[in-house]
């Protein structure tokens, strides 16, 4: 493989420390949270203590203030493992980044602190049942009444769900205005009509908690607010290229993670005679994805390098996530097979990270939606184009 060169030897020092911890507080525990669809609080809480949420929080609100490869690192160690439970990702990543970002100075300094020590669990809440893809027909309304916001509605498919303190909710404020009437609020789980619905049952990812939340005149004041009234669509915009980063680096390390898994499988594995890495079919499988695994981890390493420079353009953001989401499917498919029947018993690991990989082509964009950003780029000044809806 290229040798990656993103990393110093504090990075790589610190990738010692969070493999440590996840091969002990994680590892040995991971099938039984997948049995109760949930991991438990005291994991975030020793999460925070060791360091491993929000890495990029400045000093002043708590954090640590390093940058963002220390966060790559707690990721990547996570999916080294097939740890899909933690949903530190969405807390640290997206959550905190949103707080970071638009938050008003009296916000940083009451929720930062918190997440950085998994006090407080953060959830992002874009989703409807009528509007995932299309994010401007959501429905959920925030009125102002005086200095207040009445909160109603639904939000589905919330990851964190069933544990969060803190959500970052995208409502409407005006639903006349479409995208321009979007504005996000910061809602904590302890007000008044605010009820989490069920803990969703999914087909993978069994361990994070997945759920619907429900806002029943719920009241908040205007103080609540991230970022401007009517300013929701566009904030949420800037940072879908993060999002769709993070997600190319999950499949990049879990593609890398499976091939490993599927080369030492094979080459113990006898059939006929001989192992199932004798097979020219076995070594041909492998080396393509072994070579396409290559291509995209040096894709997405740029894509790291940009994005710290704030280089990283969206539709870059989008190739990555389209290329690195199929590819971590279509391995998952294929090393599956080679490994038989026994790829299919839940307690081998590729038989998890086979159930895991489906949602990484619907979640933070579809396939389709990168598609789209792709050829819109591709077709600039075409008019028929200019007026998708994505
Ligand atoms: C496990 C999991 C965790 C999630 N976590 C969160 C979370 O924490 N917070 C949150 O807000 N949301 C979350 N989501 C929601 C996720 O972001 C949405 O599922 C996703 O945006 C797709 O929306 P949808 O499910 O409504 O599908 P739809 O928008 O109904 O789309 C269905 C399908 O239609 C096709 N399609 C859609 N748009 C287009 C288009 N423009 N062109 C061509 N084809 C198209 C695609 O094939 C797409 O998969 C999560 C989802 C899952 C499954």
């Amino acid at each position: 493989m290229i040798e990656r060169t993103l990393f110093n030897e504090e990075h790589e020092m610190w990738r010692e420390s969070v493999r440590r911890f996840v091969e002990q507080e994680i590892v040995p525990f991971h099938a039984k949270w997948e049995h109760d669809g949930i991991v438990p609080r005291e994991l975030w809480l020793k999460a925070g203590e060791h360091g491993l949420l929000c890495c990029t929080v400045p000093e002043r609100y708590g954090g640590p203030g390093l940058d963002y490869l220390f966060d790559v690192v707690v990721f990547e160690e996570l999916w080294r493992v097939g740890a899909s439970g933690p949903g530190f990702l969405i807390h640290t990543d997206l959550v905190a980044t949103y707080i970071l970002t638009f938050g008003t100075e009296e916000q940083k300094c009451h929720w930062l602190p918190k997440m950085v020590k998994g006090e407080a669990i953060g959830s992002l809440g874009m989703t409807e049942p009528h509007a995932g893809s299309d994010l401007k027909a959501l429905r959920t309304q925030a009125i102002r009444d005086g200095d207040d916001f009445i909160i109603n509605g639904q939000k589905v498919f919330i990851s964190n769900g069933q544990m969060c303190d803190v959500i970052v909710l995208a409502t409407k404020t005006d639903s006349a205005l479409g995208a321009k009437g979007v504005t996000l609020f910061l809602v904590e789980s302890t007000r008044k009509g605010f009820n989490r619905g069920r803990n969703l049952e999914k087909l993978g990812m069994k361990a994070q908690d997945t759920s619907e939340l429900f806002f029943d005149n719920v009241r908040i004041p205007s103080s609540n607010m991230l970022g401007a009234e009517g300013r929701g669509f566009a904030q949420m915009m800037t940072k879908l290229s993060q999002e769709r980063l993070a997600q190319a680096i999950r499949s990049a390390t879990v593609t890398e993670t499976v091939i490993e898994w599927t080369v030492k499988y094979t080459a113990e594995r006898m059939a006929f005679g001989q192992s199932i890495a004798d097979f020219q079919n076995t070594q041909f499988v492998l080396a393509d994805l072994r070579a396409r695994a290559t291509t995209a981890r040096v894709y997405t390493d740029k894509c790291i390098e940009l994005f710290m420079e704030d280089k990283l353009d969206p539709v870059d953001a989008a190739i990555a996530k389209m290329v690195t989401s199929e590819l971590h499917c279509e391995t998952v498919d294929k090393c599956l097979q080679l490994f038989g029947g026994w790829g299919y018993m839940w307690e081998y690991p590729i038989c998890r990270a086979y159930a895991d990989a489906r949602v990484v082509k619907i979640a933070g964009g579809s396939i389709e939606v990168m598609k789209t950003i792709i050829a819109r780029d591709m077709f600039k000044g075409s008019l028929k184009l200019k007026k998708s809806s994505v």
